[in-house]
């Protein structure tokens, strides 16, 4: 059976990426933080599609929370076929008052827990001889998003990260991409004022914000396919045309 790891599953994109690796056979890793709960329902919905789902509480910015969790993975999986960074969270502050702590908080999750993840997963695919990882990254990350400076800064690290460790990994056949998600509706978005997601679906050229459906069946997508690596996809309504 394959194994999957997914950072942040236990809401939003990542929840939905776990629902259809499971529908699709995999073991699926489910990592959160302070989501217990709803971790655990996710888990007792992928052990009713008969597939057994191993529940894995850390900080993905913490070296030695990864360490631990991939000892686990070893443990039960055996091994990983796939990894999705996917961990994040969001931000919005003016640029001139971002703290230090704001911007280390911002680059520890979403780059350094990447790096980490990525770190412990390597071995493991090359163990196997294959292996695919899928970083989420932003529409942001490529355009750039006004009073998201360093959330935007830290995504655009996403994808050089993604880029670089394609070219490096191609030889042990690991291949790297990354999705780049425009608006989607998940609680993230929670911290936007009142009026800003109309405003932003009004601005997306489809009429319409994202479901995590469409970022999480890219996810698969890039996961599974074959000669694909250290590319973008960008399911973004045609927010953003790269
Ligand atoms: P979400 O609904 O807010 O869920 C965030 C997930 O990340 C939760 O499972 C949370 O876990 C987990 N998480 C946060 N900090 C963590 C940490 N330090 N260690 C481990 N897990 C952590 O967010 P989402 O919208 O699904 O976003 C998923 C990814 O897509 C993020 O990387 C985000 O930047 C990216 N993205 C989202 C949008 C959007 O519009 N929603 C657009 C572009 C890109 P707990 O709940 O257990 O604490």
């Amino acid at each position: 059976m394959p194994s999957v790891f997914i950072t942040g599953a236990s809401r939003g994109i990542g929840r939905v990426a776990a629902l259809l690796f499971g529908k699709k056979g995999y073991q699926v890793g489910i990592n959160y933080l302070n989501s217990e709960k709803a971790a655990q329902s996710l888990a007792e919905e992928l052990k009713g599609m008969g597939t057994a789902p191993l529940l894995l509480q850390g900080d993905v910015s913490d070296r030695s929370q990864v360490r631990r969790m991939f000892s686990q993975i070893e443990y039960h999986f055996g091994g990983l076929d796939v990894l999705v960074n996917n961990a994040g969270i969001a931000q919005q502050k003016l640029f001139t008052e971002l703290t230090d702590e704001d911007w280390d908080r911002m680059f520890s999750i979403h780059v350094k827990g990447a790096f980490y993840c990525c770190q412990y997963a390597v071995p493991l695919m090359q163990n196997r001889g294959h292996g695919s990882i899928v970083n989420v990254s932003s529409m942001w990350g490529q355009t750039g998003g006004s009073c998201e400076v360093h959330y935007s800064a830290a995504k655009a690290a996403v994808i050089g990260m993604t880029k670089a460790l394609a070219k490096e990994l191609a030889l042990s056949r690991i291949r790297v991409n990354c999705v780049a998600p425009g608006v989607i509706d998940t609680e993230m978005n929670s911290i936007l004022e009142e009026g800003v997601l109309e405003e932003l679906r009004q601005t997306t050229p489809l009429g319409c914000i994202g479901t995590p459906e469409d970022a999480a069946e890219a996810i698969c997508f890039l996961a599974e396919s074959r000669f694909i690596t250290g590319q973008v996809v960008s399911p973004n309504g045609g927010f953003y045309i790269g």
